[in-house]
């Protein structure tokens, strides 16, 4: 048998279709689209207006299971669902966030799919697109020294040193930019403080630019942005030292989406990059403004699993758009509930488990209970689920027909799907599930009021999304959050920072954990974006490179291709 071509070849052979081509079956019209170079455009933002009459599509969202630190396949199927609804007679467009070069040339390798269900060209895709991450950094440094330049200024705010959450960006994984020392040097080198780098995709302008309508609602999160507390205690924001305007500019262009295609020529929107763990993890809202009005669906993926993106989707994304969803995809693989069994483990960079592949169904029932408790979380919010079930090679039949019997036990539908093989025809069974399910009437709500006091907020969620028996705080964590709610901010959503490696905040529990309680340790706030963030466990907002990291075998060959990059 002849080997399966790299995900490289395959995007290298497709045939792209004109973008206005692209754009008119979305109903937009050539004005609306800015080419950049032949492969990408930008949508303006005045499609969202023009658009405004047209029939509203089904709204979908492709979440998971709780993935094995390789993912799933929710890009995979995001795309491949999408390249679906044409073969069943639908017009369907994608939505999905850009990828982020640290885990690029890290662990992951690109995020545009994978086999024959792919964004195209993979390699802008995966690399610096249009600039945009480029222009968060940019804004957000730009902030980072307009508040150093004002405390060497004679801190006219009377900024707390020791009270700056401001920190700097890069799109890079590097642990040694963690913890920093500026203004080292003489007097006018600027005021010597400690402080660090996170990656570009956990600045909360990305977040900014992810959650924002329109370009002045974009200029007034910026401004809300609280760059530190004065030494009474009170929140110093980027409008109080003069940085909003500056960051505005920087990213006007930024907030315009990415248009490009899927192998089968379906639209695709690719518009910000927020982290799954640490922000909400769902790419931008004006994408989805324009996409909700561009077809018969919008499909959109929210990072890792129900319990994360999903959750988000629906209590921050919704809220701060306005769309309510008609249906939840729910991505399964075999080799992830068999890792929920406990029986094995999946470790990043190292060969799998040669186990994993016998035939055994009764290890796929044995981690049913996390897709069960996925396919809660997702009606928790009122939507229909549907789970996918994306079959890999070594699969057997009667595996995923395990996933099919715990899908069927909880009443949800379910499919087999081999969009990765065989491209869009491979998901159509699970374009007609999804499309049945978005016709039941939707009951989404969302899982807390805005009035909520944040600490019931938080044990919501903990209880009733992560199973947890309650909540415990550190008492910094206590403070932090009594003080954010003087400071006015107690009615903003929670975007919990755990790890997506298991329901719960222990990396190691699989399953779906039960008898275990969520331990706070720190709350942070990002007032801009509109959300209040608890720190769950060690989160790393700067991640590092491994011992192998794909940067090693990434290359140019002979003839000037991209070489390795999947
Ligand atoms: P997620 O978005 O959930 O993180 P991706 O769609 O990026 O997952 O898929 C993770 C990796 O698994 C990618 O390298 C992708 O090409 C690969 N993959 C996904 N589905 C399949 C499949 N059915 N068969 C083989 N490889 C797959
Ligand atoms: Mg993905």
């Amino acid at each position: 048998m002849a080997a399966f071509p790299s995900d490289l070849a395959i995007a290298k052979g497709a045939t792209l279709q004109p973008l206005v081509d692209v754009a008119a079956s979305m109903g937009i019209g050539e004005h609306l689209v800015t080419p950049y170079g032949r492969e990408v455009a930008k949508i303006e933002l005045g499609a969202i207006d023009e658009l405004a009459d047209r029939p509203r599509a089904k709204y979908v969202v492709v979440s998971a299971i709780t993935p094995t630190p390789l993912g799933e396949g929710k890009t995979t199927t995001t795309v491949g669902l999408g390249q679906a609804m044409r073969h069943i007679g639908k017009r369907a467009t994608v939505a999905v966030r850009q990828p982020s070069m640290g885990p690029t040339f890290g662990i992951k390798g690109g995020a545009a799919g994978g086999g024959y269900s792919q964004v195209v060209p993979m390699e802008t895709l995966n690399l610096h697109l249009t600039g945009d991450f480029h222009a968060v950094t940019e804004a957000h440094n730009m902030l980072s020294a307009i508040l150093d330049n004002h405390l060497f200024q004679g801190n006219a705010l009377d900024i707390d040193q020791h009270d700056i959450t401001w920190r700097r960006v890069l799109d890079v994984n590097d642990r040694v930019l963690r913890n920093v020392v500026v203004g080292l040097g003489s007097r006018v080198d600027g005021v010597p403080r400690q402080t660090g780098f996170d990656i570009t995709a956990a600045s909360e302008v990305m977040a900014i630019f992810a959650l924002a309508r329109s370009v002045p609602e974009m200029r007034e999160r910026l401004g809300r942005i609280v760059v530190a507390y004065d030494r009474s205690g009170k929140p110093v924001t980027a409008e109080d030292i003069g940085g909003a305007g500056a960051m505005a500019v920087i990213m006007r262009d930024a907030l315009r989406p990415n248009l490009l295609q899927t192998l089968e020529n379906t639209p695709v929107l690719v518009h910000a990059g927020p982290f799954g763990n640490i922000a909400h993890g769902n790419s931008s809202v004006v994408a989805d403004l324009i996409g909700i009005h561009a077809g018969d669906f919008l499909i959109t993926e929210a990072g890792f699993g129900a319990d994360m993106g999903a959750e988000r989707f629906f209590n921050i994304k919704c809220r701060a758009s306005g769309l309510t969803p008609d249906a939840a995809v729910v991505v399964t693989t075999v080799r992830a509930l068999k890792a929920h069994s406990g029986r094995h483990r999946i470790v990043a960079g190292k060969p799998l488990p040669e186990a994993l592949f016998a035939e055994n169904p009764d290890e796929v029932h044995a981690g049913g209970a996390n897709l069960r408790k996925q396919i809660e979380n997702i009606r928790l919010h009122g939507v229909s689920p549907v789970v996918a079930i994306n079959a890999f090679p070594g699969d057997h039949p009667s595996e995923h027909a395990a996933i099919a019997e715990i899908a069927a036990s909880m009443g949800a539908r379910s499919a087999v799907c081999t969009h990765f093989a065989d491209g869009g025809r491979g998901a159509t069974e699970l374009a007609e599930a999804v499309a049945e399910a978005a016709e039941e009437p939707s009951d989404f709500h969302f899982l807390y009021p805005d009035e909520a006091p944040l600490r019931e907020k938080i044990e919501t969620i903990a209880t009733r999304v992560y199973g947890a028996d309650g909540v415990d705080y550190d008492l910094s964590a206590s403070r932090q959050i009594d003080s954010y709610e003087r400071n006015g901010f107690g009615h903003l959503p929670v975007c919990i920072a755990k790890t997506h490696l298991s329901i719960s905040s222990d990396a190691s529990l699989k399953g779906a954990p039960t008898g275990w309680r969520l331990p706070v340790r720190e709350v942070r706030a990002s007032v801009g974006a509109g959300f209040i963030y608890p720190i769950c466990g060690d989160m790393r907002t700067m991640p590092g490179l491994g011992a192998s990291p794909a940067a090693h075998r990434i290359d140019l060959d002979a003839n000037g291709e991209i070489v390795n990059l999947s």
